[in-house]
């Protein structure tokens, strides 16, 4: 048994893969060719947004979310410290500081709670300046975008949306992706919606931000990409992901639905023996991970081996508790849950043909 098998979801649609790959191969518009806005349009249509924007990977996105909204030095964001570190790196590569967040124990994502307080603590200090959230859709499930806006606009902040993982995922019929100011995604492989290589997008509904994204995605380009207005990057989608990427999303909805397939016989399987992870009334998750809480994680894991079966642990090391962050002096007493959570997440093989 395979954690995550590409090798499955090739062959499933390998014929039209091959066709739209040396369609490029044919017509040669490597870099930004026609496949790509037809990825975009898709993506818009998907995710019910007004801009998709491609690009590198879903680092990269998260860089250009933060370039757009003029993040920089002095500037403070709030991010769950149960995430992957490229969240809180882009924000600390702006020159800004990350302010890590605790988790729910219930959805592992950011706690509105916690949020607040943190917030709070930052203004009291009066020493840098609160200017956006960045919330992580954590193992497929959208964050509680409801309550995050509302703390969002009491402190005028802006919202970004780390859906790497949650593409594809839901609260009450809207799509992840389509939350807050910006929302990001990752087409890494192993990601819900992966391609060949690294991969990432951007989504907006507003004008002027799209337009600064696609301007500094091509190194700042103004009217041209030799007329440079503002110091930008080199970060696009390939034409041949983009092109994989086309046919992987026309298969993609029903892949989530043999992914919930999967995380319902999971519920059955380990519902009375172990802790597993429940999608609140109204939300839909992609399930990037399935994710159980086990008290003697290595002993389960062991089992889990001797049948075949392997298992990964998402995550073992928080953000506060990475050396990249030790100059933020956090201890784990700030995060208990998160903290906590490091300790006993396990999580088990998930892809839509398990
Ligand atoms: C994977 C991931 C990223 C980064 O995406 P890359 O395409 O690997 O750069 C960012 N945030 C989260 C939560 C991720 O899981």
């Amino acid at each position: 048994m395979q954690f995550i098998d590409l090798a499955a979801q090739y062959q499933a649609s390998k014929e039209l893969i091959n066709k739209r790959i040396q369609r490029v191969l044919d017509h040669g518009q490597y870099i930004l060719g026609p496949e790509v806005r037809e990825l975009e349009v898709a993506l818009e249509d998907y995710v019910g947004v007004k801009h998709a924007i491609t690009c590198a990977n879903g680092t990269d996105a998260l860089t250009l979310a933060m370039m757009a909204l003029g993040v920089g030095e002095g500037d403070v964001v709030f991010c769950p410290t149960f995430t992957y570190f490229a969240t809180a790196e882009t924000i600390a590569f702006q020159n800004a500081v990350p302010v890590f967040v605790d988790s729910d124990p219930n959805t592992f994502n950011i706690c509105a709670d916690d949020l607040e307080y943190r917030i709070r603590k930052v203004i009291s200090e009066g020493v840098l300046t609160p200017k956006a959230i960045i919330a992580v859709d954590l193992f497929g499930l959208p964050a509680d975008y409801k309550r995050i806006q509302q703390i969002a606009d009491k402190y005028k902040l802006k919202v970004i949306e780390d859906a790497a993982q949650g593409f594809g995922g839901e609260v009450r019929g809207k799509k992840a992706g389509s939350f807050g100011d910006i929302a990001t995604t990752s087409f890494f492989p192993a990601k819900p919606l992966g391609c060949y290589g690294d991969g990432g997008a951007i989504f907006t509904d507003d004008d002027g931000l799209a337009e600064i994204i696609r301007s500094l995605r091509v190194h700042g380009k103004g009217s041209d990409k030799y007329d440079n207005v503002r110091i930008g990057m080199n970060s696009r989608l390939d034409t041949i992901q983009a092109a994989i990427l086309l046919e992987k999303l026309a298969i993609f909805p029903g892949e989530l639905v043999k992914r919930n397939l999967v995380a319902d016989s999971y519920e059955d399987k380990f519902g009375d023996c172990h802790k597993t992870p429940k999608v609140p009334q109204g939300y839909y998750s992609s399930w990037a991970q399935y994710t159980l809480q086990v008290e003697d994680r290595q002993m389960v894991m062991k089992r889990f081996k001797e049948s075949g079966t392997p298992t990964v642990i998402y995550y073992q090391t928080c953000m506060h508790q990475q050396s990249a962050f030790k100059y933020l002096n956090y201890t784990d007493d700030d995060f208990p849950v998160a903290s906590y959570l490091a300790t006993r997440v396990l999580s088990l093989p998930m892809h839509p043909y398990l």
